[in-house]
């Protein structure tokens, strides 16, 4: 046994004991820390670029993903992965200054913002779980994340039709689906989410991210106009309103 195992077991055992009251209400499942959660930690975070970081058991299910859609000479190439929350706020307030500045009130900037992007410290991209996929194997259109080139004649319809009938057994799912029912981020056919890791972290994101007080400590442009209502309609809308096949059982 080497060294550090044998601190690491003793050690256990020590907590264990000390522990044991407690332990016996815990759920043994991955644990995420609030920093992972809201993108300031890397969960298992493998890769080195804005196109290749990702969750380490994300990688390994994308790549057999990326293998089998290849034999149907469909070429998966990822065009976001993971973004961590400094990203993230630069994109918020990149946008919240330029809509201030266009004369939109407090209010109305903050709804225009999140018809496309996420507060800061919410997105699924800061889980390494969650990927924005086009095809390379065909001509790129203009201006790649438009739901019409993934539908009737457009350049990724074949990627779509693909992935509608394979990603889930890869355990990947669409997660802004076209429902029209559904409310918060619109439809975004290319934004995927490997579901046994993304499915733990978002129980945990529920259980320990009190989102209006995370907003606050992070000092977020234009969390003071965050109102109670506004965070709850946003958690409900977009956080929670997503592919039914991506929420925890408890929800
Ligand atoms: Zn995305």
């Amino acid at each position: 046994m080497r060294r550090d195992d044998f601190i690491k077991i003793s050690g256990l055992a020590g907590l264990g004991v000390a522990l044991m009251p407690t332990l016996s209400f815990v759920n043994f499942g991955p644990t995420f820390t609030r920093n992972q959660l809201i993108g300031k930690g890397k969960p298992d975070i493998v890769g080195n670029s804005y196109t290749s970081k990702m969750h380490k058991a994300t990688k390994t299910a994308f790549d057999k993903m990326k293998a089998a859609a290849a034999k149907e000479n469909i070429n998966i190439e990822v065009v976001s992965a993971y973004r961590n929350f400094q990203r993230q706020k630069e994109i918020f307030e990149g946008k919240y200054k330029r809509y201030t500045k266009q004369g939109l009130s407090p209010d109305k900037v903050l709804e225009k913002i999140i018809e496309y992007s996420t507060i800061p410290g919410t997105s699924r991209h800061h889980w390494g779980t969650d990927l924005d996929i086009i095809d390379a194997s065909v001509p790129r259109p203009a201006n790649v994340l438009q739901p019409e080139n993934f539908h009737g004649t457009g350049a990724f319809c074949r990627l779509k039709e693909w992935l509608n009938h394979n990603a889930e057994t890869f355990g990947f799912f669409e997660v802004y689906t076209d429902n029209g029912n559904r409310k918060g981020f619109k439809y975004e056919p290319w934004h995927f989410s490997y579901s046994p890791v993304s499915i733990p972290m978002l129980r945990a994101y529920k259980e320990q991210i009190d989102v209006k007080k995370m907003l606050m400590e992070e000092h977020i442009m234009g969390s003071e106009h965050f109102s109670p209502e506004f965070i709850s309609q946003y958690v409900t809308e977009n956080i929670l309103d997503i592919n039914p096949k991506l929420l925890p059982w408890e929800i």
